[in-house]
This record gives structure tokens, sequence and C-alpha cells, in this order.
């Protein structure tokens, strides 16, 4: 199955591999995300976000969960993430 979702949250990830902390250049390429990449785990991380790992291996890309609920209108992957930061 397609995750439609996880994988525009991959797309959006704005680490510092994803997008240069120098010029705010977006270094990814979208081309090298999977279709079918899936949120694998997801870690809380201070008091406003979570740490996401994706099945490409990803795992530097911290979101706040104002961006998230505004990146995936998807209540099932939202879901998903906030029982994997448990
Ligand atoms: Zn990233």
């Amino acid at each position: 199955m397609t995750d439609f979702s996880a994988r525009s949250l991959r797309l959006a990830c704005r680490c510092a591999a994803c997008v240069s902390e120098m010029t705010g250049k977006v270094l990814l390429d979208d081309s090298t995300v999977p279709e079918t990449i899936s949120v694998v785990d997801a870690e809380l991380t201070g008091n406003y976000g979570v740490l996401l790992a994706f099945s490409d291996s990803h795992n530097t890309g911290i979101y706040s969960w104002e961006s998230l609920l505004r990146l995936v209108p998807d209540e099932k992957l939202v879901a998903k993430i906030r029982q994997l930061a448990r």
C-alpha cells in the first residue's frame, strides 16, 4: 500500500540533511524517496515535537505536532505516530 501521507511528511523534512542550514536550499531529491515509504518509529522530543524515523532509514527529522497536523490531514497516520511516540 502506498502511503502518500508518509511520503509527504518525508518530503517536508527540514533537518540539516534535507535543507541547507546556511542557505535554506532544499537538498533532498524527491526522486530518491520511495513511493512506498512509511513511518517506522517516532520519539517525543522536547515538549513540542516528535522525531520521526522513516523506512528509508532517514531519522533526523523533527516535526512539531502543529506542522504534523498541517502537513498530513490524515488522522490514521497521526494516530499511528502518537502511538509510536508513546
Ligand atoms: Zn531530513
